[in-house]
């Protein structure tokens, strides 16, 4: 078996294609004369903004408008005159049409690589991509012709660039691998906006996987398994049969109200990383986004995200929830959640050390900016802002001293913002313990039930000697989720749940009786949830 990320939902059973590097050698490919070059390069050029525009069209009704505009910039860059120009100065000094391609796009990929912006790095590898397609027409070599690979294929690729995702035909395709990746790459987006299943970051996929290989890939777990056994097909065929009928009978509760059958309201929200997460939970119509871990946005790239980036990604979804209620947590790093460039100093038990709310108060530059641009976006919709990983009342009281010089600084500045909600995730035995202190200086709580299960049994969820303690049913774990909940009930503040557990079917009902106001889960289990809430009633 072979592990990865599992980015897109889904069991896929099939046949592997492995999508090959193609090679682009030009090495033997002799100069004629300029205009001849010239008119080579012109060819290229112009099928690759005819088929450019074939696939974003198809693209646009098969996945969404958003998705096209990526291959669309592609035709817009190439269309820039001053790259057409300096590839045509290359062959008037004596280069053939490949070189003056290869030479120009490198020159614009060193200089996007080098800019400390994540939009501007991701210019670099769609300019690679120009590059690769403009040398592949040059030489005429083909590459696998994504869209006509037979059904039940399961892709198996280094990684797949913008133009090859969207040329999958979701009908054949039944998953996708690749060795890089992770949930925010355009991969994992396309994959997931096409509903297919993916597993990203399968090292050495594409060198295990043999062409025409027997795959199971679970895009739950993040599991690719290889020449399953006849018993091993059976359980994922009836595994992927089970989700799919479940998926379909889900839908009935799109847009249905989240009350129990005695009548008691509810509400289901979603957990999310990235913005464009947004247009999944608006299609399983959560009522609000009750964890926005905000830390994917400081993922995956080389510096940290600008106040002004930060503020962008904060208002579009404030923005795309159309006022319902949208809780960003502040910066939960530390733990298993490494950030390269922030250079947080190697730790004896780092789930015990400098980690969120305590790097982010120890911080104050960083934690600002993220304020800041929280306070910002507030005015774009319903906007609350919570706190990782509190574990004494000295932390909330500094982190409202913080938020307050932000809001005196935007004030001074003449810039608007509104007041914003504060809350804290109880997610430490300590913030269960004071919880009713807590209660009395935030306006609401979130359970964190992932990291409250593992401190409060003290276990490490990764040790697989002790993952037998790792059970939120445990009478601690469950004693301090129902004190949570009743203390925050006593002081009259909203309690929700964003751990997984919150989408537990067996533990829905404790929860319901303590009064939990509203369950967070991933917008896949959001109308499960629901149903589950909705069946509910008191014996
Ligand atoms: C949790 O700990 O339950 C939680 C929701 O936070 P995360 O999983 O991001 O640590
Ligand atoms: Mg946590």
């Amino acid at each position: 078996m072979l592990k990865g990320i599992g980015v897109s939902q889904g069991y896929g059973i099939g046949k592997a294609v492995i999508i090959g590097d193609i090679s682009t050698d030009y090495s033997n490919v002799k100069y004629t004369d300029a205009e001849s070059e010239k008119a080579r390069l012109q060819n290229a050029v112009d099928s690759f903004i005819e088929e450019t525009k074939k696939l974003a069209s198809d693209i646009k009704e098969a996945v969404g408008e958003k998705e096209a505009e990526i291959l669309e910039g592609h035709i817009v860059m190439l269309s820039d005159p001053f790259m057409i120009s300096q590839m045509q100065e290359n062959i008037d000094s004596g280069s053939i049409a490949e070189k003056a391609v290869d030479t120009v796009c490198n020159m614009f990929i060193d200089m996007f690589s080098s800019v400390d912006d994540e939009l501007t790095n991701q210019r670099a590898s769609d300019v690679k991509d120009i590059r690769d397609s403009l040398l592949k027409a040059l030489l005429g070599v083909k590459s696998i012709d994504i869209s006509t690979v037979p059904k039940n294929s399961v892709l198996v690729a280094k990684d797949f660039t913008p133009s090859m995702t969207s040329k999958i035909n979701k009908n054949n395709v039944s998953a996708i691998i690749t060795e890089v990746g992770g949930v925010t790459s355009h991969s994992a987006i396309l994959a997931r906006a096409m509903g297919i299943p993916a597993v990203l970051s399968v090292v050495n996929a594409t060198e295990i996987i043999k062409d025409g290989m027997q795959i199971i890939t679970d895009g739950f777990k993040g599991k690719v398994i290889t020449c399953p056994s006849e018993i091993e097909i059976d359980k994922y065929t009836s595994l992927q049969n089970k989700y799919l009928k479940e998926k379909e009978s889900l839908k009935e509760y799109i847009g249905k109200e989240t009350v129990t059958a005695d009548g008691i309201k509810k509400a289901v929200y979603a957990n999310i990383g990235k913005p464009e997460d947004v247009q999944n939970v608006l299609q399983n119509s959560g009522e609000g986004i009750g964890l926005f871990r905000t830390e994917f946005l400081f993922m995956d790239r080389a510096n940290e995200p600008t106040e002004e980036e930060q503020f962008e990604a904060y208002s579009t979804v404030a923005r795309a929830m159309n006022g319902k209620e949208v809780i960003i947590r502040t910066l939960d790093i530390g733990g298993d959640k490494d950030i390269p460039y922030l250079h947080i100093e190697k730790e004896e038990n780092p789930f015990l050390g400098h980690r969120a709310i305590r790097y982010c108060l120890d911080n104050p530059e960083l934690f600002k900016k993220q304020i800041r641009a929280i306070l910002r976006a507030s005015v774009y919709g319903n906007i609350k802002i919570m706190l990782p990983l509190v574990t004494c009342l000295e932390e909330v009281k500094a982190a409202k001293e913080l938020i307050k010089k932000c809001a005196e600084e935007l004030n001074s500045e003449g810039t608007q913002f509104k007041n914003v909600p504060l809350g804290v995730m109880i997610e430490t035995p300590a913030a269960v313990l004071i919880s009713d202190l807590l209660a009395k200086e935030v306006d609401f709580f979130s359970i964190g039930t992932n990291d409250l299960t593992g401190y409060t049994m003290a276990v490490d969820r990764g040790n697989a000697n002790v993952s037998n303690l790792y059970n939120t049913f445990q009478p601690a774990v469950m004693r301090a989720i129902e004190m949570t909940i009743k203390n925050a009930k006593k002081a009259g503040i909203q309690v929700g749940m964003c751990g997984e557990a919150a989408a537990d079917a067996r533990l829905i009902p404790n929860l319901i009786e303590w009064g939990l106001d509203e369950f967070s889960v991933t917008s896949g289990s959001i109308l499960q949830t629901r149903k589950t809430i909705c069946e509910y009633k008191q014996k």
